[in-house]
């Protein structure tokens, strides 16, 4: 699609990381269909200017403004380089949220990404897999541990051979409800809905994610449980499967005895005959031993 100059160079200019700059074209692109022009025009540009500043917030645009005034690109503030630099056969994912936080992150990923890289170190998770491999080391050798703020869960750390993220249980609160719809309208579970002027969730349903209890402007809805679900045995590919969950909701700090239950069972379980998988042990043997690891250790 065609750009007026003036609305191209309104475009350029709104502080977002450059990794969702396309996303902003090509939004620019659909608002200028949806008002009928044939080429985008200023009033497309400012409407979606206006769209991506309110869903970032203030404080994040301007943290974006800041990095962007000092002439810092996504690639050089991106943790995720820094945390998979250098030899090693694990890798450490994390999600959008690394490069200013987001909204709906319930846990630091920056942070939990690097006290992981200090213990994968500490277990000497590269000598392992590297001992026990059997054909030339590749990229699909390494074990990855994928890490999401939340449990709308960017990074898939379902499919993962470790994986977790930040999850809240919601509580509807005495506090009187203002009926916005905000919380509804958050929910991507469509599990809300309104009874007596009040909000009802259907727990069955609830991914945990807490995106309605971020929205609450009244406190209605607030968190009865924070903290992080840690799943273990995913994997995205020939042998796809979700990982097993051994917290739903935990502390942070449980993470770490996780990590050493699985080095412990790659030592003990990786058949060397053939060129093995952390998942395929997890699918053989179950997450058994892991609960037995972290009950002798606590
Ligand atoms: S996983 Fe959650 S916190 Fe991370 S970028 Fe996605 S929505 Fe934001
Ligand atoms: S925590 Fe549950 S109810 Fe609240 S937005 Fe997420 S899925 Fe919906
Ligand atoms: S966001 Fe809070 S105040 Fe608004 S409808 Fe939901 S519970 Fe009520």
């Amino acid at each position: 699609m065609k750009w007026e100059h003036e609305a191209r160079q309104v475009v350029d200019a709104i502080p977002v990381h450059e990794i969702i700059k396309n996303m902003v074209i090509i939004y620019a692109e659909k608002i200028a269909r949806k008002n009928k022009h044939s080429v985008v025009e200023l009033q497309d540009v400012i409407e979606t200017r206006d769209a991506y500043f309110e869903w970032f917030g203030q404080a994040k645009i301007d943290k974006i403004q800041k990095a962007r005034e000092e002439g810092k690109s996504d690639e050089a503030i991106d943790p995720m380089i820094e945390l998979n630099k250098g030899p090693a056969l694990y890798t450490i994912e994390l999600c959008h949220s690394r490069f200013f936080g987001c909204d709906r992150d319930l846990i630091n990923v920056r942070e939990v990404g690097k006290k992981v890289k200090e213990k994968m170190e500490q277990l000497h998770i590269t000598d392992i897999l590297a001992d026990k491999a059997c054909e030339p080391l590749m990229p699909h050798s390494t074990l990855t541990v994928s890490i999401s703020g939340c449990a709308n869960a960017c990074t898939a750390p379902e499919s993962r051979d470790v994986g977790v993220h930040g999850t809240a249980i919601p509580m509807v609160t005495d506090i009187e409800c203002s009926q916005c719809g905000k919380c509804a309208h958050a929910c991507l579970d469509r599990i809300i809905h309104y009874e007596n002027g009040k909000p009802v969730i259907n727990e069955d349903f609830c991914a945990l994610c807490g995106n309605c209890i971020q929205v609450c402007p009244t406190g209605t809805i607030q968190a009865k449980k924070k903290g992080c679900r840690i799943m273990v045995g995913g994997y995205f590919g020939k042998w796809a499967r979700y990982g097993d969950e051994i917290y739903k909701v935990t502390e942070e700090s449980k993470l770490y005895p996780v990590l050493e239950a699985c080095v412990d069972l790659v030592k003990k379980e990786w058949n060397e005959q053939h060129e093995d998988h952390f998942s395929r042990i997890v699918k053989r043997i179950g997450v058994e031993p892991i609960h037995d690891y972290i009950r002798k250790k606590a």
